[in-house]
């Protein structure tokens, strides 16, 4: 008997990532801030309620790159987050209709839907029972309308302690769904004291489906982690990185600094940023690290992840308009032809 279309679409990431990689895009948070619908500081979603047109059309756009996961904007649209802006009422509708959104624009594609939960800023390793029981309650929640929303699989990302990542793992595992998990290494170990491969290992045995990193580090500075990480586990492993220059002395987006010494997160990160080359480079790195789930974070945008698929040997509905700078006027093949008539060069 065939199984039910829900049970096909559930099985779909592992599926995948069995037959190679899939391509991931995230960066909602940054990018809708620079279109002016979401505020820098807080960080909350409330795009989501308040311009769904928007969040719609920048899922519609990596769609189109090649994204294969449309990630429901949830990142930060939990119970402590909508507090401090004085929204907490408006949480259960905010997570619902992002999923729906998301689920709207994944079925004009071949893309997944992924239900989001993040770091808390709730999760206290000096107090990990008090705090992680918050925690939890604050995951189930979303866990819980994202599965009734039809998520097929749920990404815990930017998480920092092991300790919240193992409830974020445990909450994703008993609702029945892929769970992908990834900490942001703001410093070469966790919060609460682990290294990022033994982490990563401890993440696998209780049962997730997919560990690795996302945000904090671009690619130069994710890629020796995700080694030691690939290393470890036997399960499959995600990278999502920031588009940002990091370096050995800088390693994380936090730590950037301008010219005058000011720091550059989040809002003046721009010099710094990767070209659409060296995300593409990021891609085939990955992949040859064995990263099976690649991706891109706070700074990326349809560009990356379009160069990205292509580095991946694809034709995405963007590549239409992929450049041929060939037919440039001025820098194209008849440049010296141009140039004789632009400048009467002889
Ligand atoms: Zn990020």
């Amino acid at each position: 008997m065939a199984q039910s279309p829900d049970t096909e679409v559930r099985a779909g990431l592992l599926e995948r990532l069995e037959k190679g990689t899939v391509l991931g895009a995230e960066g909602y948070l940054f990018e809708l801030e620079r279109r002016g619908y979401l505020k820098s500081g807080p960080y909350v979603p409330e795009v989501v309620l308040d311009f769904p047109d928007a969040v719609r059309e920048l899922h519609r756009e990596f769609l189109r790159a090649g994204a294969e996961v449309m990630v429901a904007f949830t990142y930060y649209g939990h119970r402590e987050k909508m507090r401090l802006i004085g929204r907490e009422d408006d949480l259960e509708p905010l997570n619902r209709d992002a999923l729906r959104l998301a689920r709207e624009v994944a079925s004009e594609g071949d893309a997944l839907v992924a239900g989001n939960i993040c770091n808390t800023w709730a999760y206290d390793k000096d107090d990990a029972e008090r705090s992680g029981a918050v925690v939890r309650a604050m995951y189930e929640e979303q866990v819980g309308w994202a599965i009734e929303e039809g998520a097929d699989l749920i990404i815990a990302e930017t998480m920092d302690y092991l300790g919240e990542a193992l409830i974020a793992t445990e909450v994703v595992k008993a609702a029945g769904l892929p769970a992908v998990v990834t900490f942001a290494s703001t410093s070469d170990i966790t919060i609460d004291g682990v290294e990022f491969d033994e982490a990563s290992k401890r993440l696998e045995d209780a049962g997730a489906d997919v560990v690795g990193l996302n945000c904090s580090r671009g690619p130069g500075t994710m890629l020796p982690i995700l080694e030691r990480v690939r290393a470890a586990v036997s399960c499959h492993v995600a990278a999502q990185p920031v588009p940002y220059h990091t370096t050995p002395k800088e390693p994380t987006f936090v730590g950037l600094r301008a010219e005058d010494g000011s720091r550059a997160f989040p809002i003046a990160l721009d010099p710094f940023t990767c070209t659409r080359f060296e995300m593409a480079d990021f891609a085939l790195a990955a992949r040859d690290l064995g990263v099976g789930f690649i991706g891109i974070c706070c700074g990326g945008a349809p560009h990356h992840v379009r160069s990205m698929a292509e580095a991946l040997g694809r034709e995405v509905p963007a590549s239409r308009y992929s450049p041929d700078i060939s037919l440039h006027p001025v820098l194209g093949e008849n440049i010296q032809e141009k140039e004789k008539r632009l400048y009467n060069w002889e």
